[in-house]
């Protein structure tokens, strides 16, 4: 069966199409810079990648061509084939703790959350849109990057602030890269050979998170009502004292707006190091001895350690530390130093086998208290999987 895996941003639109339950990846590729002029998309099949220039007036035009490229390289003849179709949500707030399918409520619900993914959440619903109106008969599932920390007690996603916030606004943590922790956490089971596991997930990637994850499910997560919580990221803040908001906004005068352009896209490693968001600058930047580049990288990996130990007194021990995404899966410095700050829970590092990247791996030594891996995240796979299971 024939499943597509849909990621809507709002100028691109990211796709994998699978054979199920096979999970073989049959196509896949981006649009990108939709609505914007200079439009292009990249697909990859046969492990041959093809980029081609054309304009993209909107995300109904990506999908036609999107459906084309499937006819025209004989991964499907008719459009029925396509029997499902799963759309990837940001956020999902309270109402989801599942994937579902979609419908004309679960529509208004995305829609009515927008408020706390503006970007993503609008950019979601003219996704689905789009795939209704193009492939019809197809199943079309929304899978929420804040499903999988439903699971959270009340105690843990609350915030001390006046209750009525919560009642009122719906202000409380939701957490974000769920469809991720859970992907690695499964796997993590799966190496483990059992379920009844504790484990702290640590999606390291331009946005960043960390999960304590117990017996498969959230019972903690790092980011919180929006991505801008927990650890510091390439250009977000993460936690900080919520007071410094105020106290710059007066200073400064900066509107609402400025201020959180200021938290999620001038903070972090690029607002520290004043040189780049990316750990791979940070990292040459460190070669050439710039000292806020140092700097920027110590507090960043302070933060995960702090994640970590938290987490490992949440849970009563840990079984497996997972490192994913962009810098957990290729940074192996960055791996190298939280498992160093990580010696007193009597995690000990193997350096020989973290010098690597992007690859299912062991990095700790046979004698470590906690094994430590590298498990690369597939989003797209966990979208495909659940869109299978309900057609
Ligand atoms: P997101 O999905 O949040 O945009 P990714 O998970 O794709 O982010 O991670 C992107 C980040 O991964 C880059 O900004 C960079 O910091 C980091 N990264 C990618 N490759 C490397 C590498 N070889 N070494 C260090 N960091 C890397």
């Amino acid at each position: 069966m024939k499943i597509l895996s849909v990621n809507c941003g709002s100028s691109s639109l990211k796709f994998q199409m699978y054979e199920m339950p096979e999970e073989k990846v049959l196509i896949s590729g981006v649009f990108e810079r939709i609505g914007i002029e200079g439009s292009f998309y990249t697909i990859k099949i046969n492990g041959e990648k093809i980029k081609k220039e054309v304009e993209l007036k909107d995300h109904k035009v990506a999908f036609e061509i999107l459906i084309d490229e499937l006819k025209s390289n004989q991964v499907v003849k008719f459009l029925d084939e396509i029997k499902g179709i799963g759309h990837r949500v940001v956020q999902g707030g309270a109402y989801f703790d599942k994937t579902v399918v979609v419908d004309e409520d679960v529509i208004a619900k995305i829609d009515e959350l927008s408020a706390l993914a503006p970007l993503h959440n609008p950019a979601a619903i003219v996704g689905i849109r789009a795939a209704q109106e193009v492939v019809p008969n197809a199943v079309q599932t929304v899978v929420f990057d804040t499903a999988f920390h439903q699971t959270m007690e009340e105690e843990t996603y609350l915030y001390a602030v006046p209750y009525e916030w919560y009642t009122d606004y719906k202000v409380r943590r939701y957490g974000a890269h769920g469809t991720s922790h859970k992907y690695v956490a499964l796997r993590a089971n799966e190496i483990l050979g059992r379920m009844n596991t504790k484990l702290i997930t640590c999606h390291i990637g331009n946005g960043a998170s960390i999960s304590a994850v117990k017996d498969g499910k959230c019972v903690n997560t790092s980011m919180g009502l929006t991505p801008n919580a927990g650890l510091i990221m390439g250009s977000r803040c993460g936690d900080i004292d919520a007071t410094i908001v105020p106290y710059i906004m007066e200073k400064t005068k900066m509107s609402p707006k400025e201020m959180d352009t200021a938290l999620n896209k001038q903070s972090g490693l690029l607002g520290i190091s004043g040189v780049s968001s990316d750990s791979r600058d940070i990292e040459e930047g460190i070669h050439k001895g710039n000292e806020r580049c140092l700097l920027a990288q110590k507090m960043y990996v302070r933060r995960i350690i702090d994640y970590i130990a938290k987490y490992y007194v949440e849970l009563e021990g840990c079984d497996a530390i997972i490192f994913t995404a962009g810098v957990g899966e290729n940074s192996a410095s960055t791996r190298r130093e939280v498992m160093d700050g990580l010696k007193v829970l009597g995690v000990i590092a193997d350096p020989d086998s973290n010098n690597v990247r992007g690859k299912e791996t062991l990095i700790t030594t046979s004698d470590s208290k906690i094994p430590c891996y590298i498990i690369p995240t597939d989003e797209e796979l966990m979208i495909a999987r659940d869109t299978y299971a309900l057609v």
